[in-house]
């Protein structure tokens, strides 16, 4: 296969691909007879995006997502790759549940799935799942995402065992009690609208004490989600103090801020919730001096009857992969914060080698996990258009610069112009 006229670096070329992998990248290269060629016509060529924290919903809450719909999805944001959350039902605690994940991820042959599992045996916090098994099974690392792992004993128990097997483990950073029957930050708006408030050191203990173990005991953590000022703050001073800390964040948390719930939609409600100004602009920092190391969806698709409710019922959690690399490009690249290869870094790169996974880079022998962009496309989010099955998005209705054209996984094209390549099941 043969992608002509795309812009690559920052320079006009051509780039042949055979059996999955860049074979030459230049200039101008001659295709061959019966070669595929696809016409990028000017568009950016970046290496295609790895999502490290995903909910798929499969097994058992397909009604909200399935792996079919959440892999369409994913090749629609330019995803080659993602990591899926254990949170389903039953949950992702065994290597069953693992190798299911995994076989239907192949089966439906868009995106490349990667299973992540559960860090406690019914994600109930009190004993170790079977990480090794799971690991065997295709697990890429251990969370109890969507809860946080409250025995800081467990946690440390986690951390060692996921070491031995070289195994990432991503923490969802709550103290519950702090958080509990809060729906929307803790500060103006909550009391302007009468929600009750989640305060932003229901994160930023956790935060602290994730840094703490890990300093403690010489090994590394990843934290999830991360969406107030304080995180930013503790995590960049452990770092400097060669803490082994990695830390995400998702693009409603600099797209976004806590004045968006005041009209009570309740697709502005997630987990963490949206926060200050304040906090925003300590996001984009982090993000521009390097304590944040990657950009993730937390795609949490939810069926309308979750979210057509009171505010305070309504499920946490937004539809991301298909607005991502939009928003991401026009609050960060376009406004001149960070440069595309920056964003690259956050959204490829830097997630990829957290997760120890393969990803695509614009040399000759590389695997060809592959993006193009159109940097100048103009375009308005419509949630009845998302390929997820979740509709649930905050940003419906508004316009935002740079769009996905088309993503190829392994020298495949899965998605392009809108349309989503045959052969998925
Ligand atoms: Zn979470």
């Amino acid at each position: 296969m043969l992608i002509k006229n795309a812009m690559v670096q920052g320079k006009q070329a051509d780039v042949r691909i055979e059996k999955g992998v860049i074979a030459e990248i230049a200039p101008a290269i001659k295709e061959l007879t019966g070669e595929e060629v696809l016409d990028a016509c000017g568009k950016t060529l970046l290496p295609a995006f790895v999502d490290m924290h995903v909910h798929l919903r499969d097994p058992g809450l397909t009604y909200k997502e399935d792996i079919a719909s959440g892999s369409r999805a994913a090749v629609a944001g330019g995803f080659s790759a993602v990591a899926c959350m254990p949170n389903t039902s039953p949950v992702n605690d065994c290597a069953a549940i693992t190798s299911y994940i995994k076989m239907r991820g192949k089966e439906v042959g868009l995106t490349k799935v990667y299973p992540v599992g559960c860090i406690s045996k019914g994600m109930k916090g009190e004993e170790l799942a079977g990480i090794g098994g799971m690991q065997a099974a295709g697990a890429v690392a251990v969370s109890d995402d969507g809860k946080p792992v409250e025995n800081a004993n467990l946690m440390r128990h986690a951390m060692e065992y996921a070491s031995d097997f070289d195994m990432p483990v991503l923490s969802h950073c709550e103290d519950k009690p702090l958080a509990e029957g809060g729906s929307v930050n803790e500060g103006y708006y909550s009391t302007l609208t009468g929600l009750k408030g989640i305060p932003a050191a229901s994160e930023e203990v956790m935060v602290a004490r994730e840094i703490l173990l890990a300093q403690t005991l010489g090994l590394s953590v990843h934290l999830c989600h991360i969406s107030t000022k304080g995180s930013v703050e503790l995590i960049r001073h452990a770092k400097a103090q060669g803490v082994r800390v990695t830390a995400e964040t998702c693009p409603h948390y600099f797209a976004a801020d806590d004045s968006w719930v005041e009209g009570f939609d309740t697709n502005t409600k997630m987990n963490p919730p949206l926060r200050s100004k304040e906090d925003v602009a300590a996001i984009i920092r982090g993000i521009q001096d390097g304590t944040i190391d990657a950009i993730v969806t937390d795609h949490a698709p939810h069926h309308q009857d979750d979210k057509l409710v009171e505010y305070h019922l309504a499920a946490f959690g937004i539809s991301g992969l298909e607005t991502s690399f939009a928003l991401c490009y026009t609050y960060l690249v376009k406004t001149g914060l960070i440069t595309l290869e920056r964003l690259s870094e956050l959204m490829t790169k830097n997630p990829a080698e957290i997760l120890r996974i393969p990803y695509g880079r614009l040399e000759a022998g590389a695997v060809a996990d592959l993006v193009l962009i159109d940097e100048s496309a103009e375009w308005q989010v419509d949630k009845n258009a998302f390929f997820s099955k979740g509709k649930n998005t905050p940003f419906h209705g508004k316009t935002l610069t740079g769009k996905v054209y088309a993503t190829v996984v392994e020298g495949e094209i899965k998605y392009q112009n809108g349309k989503i390549t045959e052969g998925a099941k």
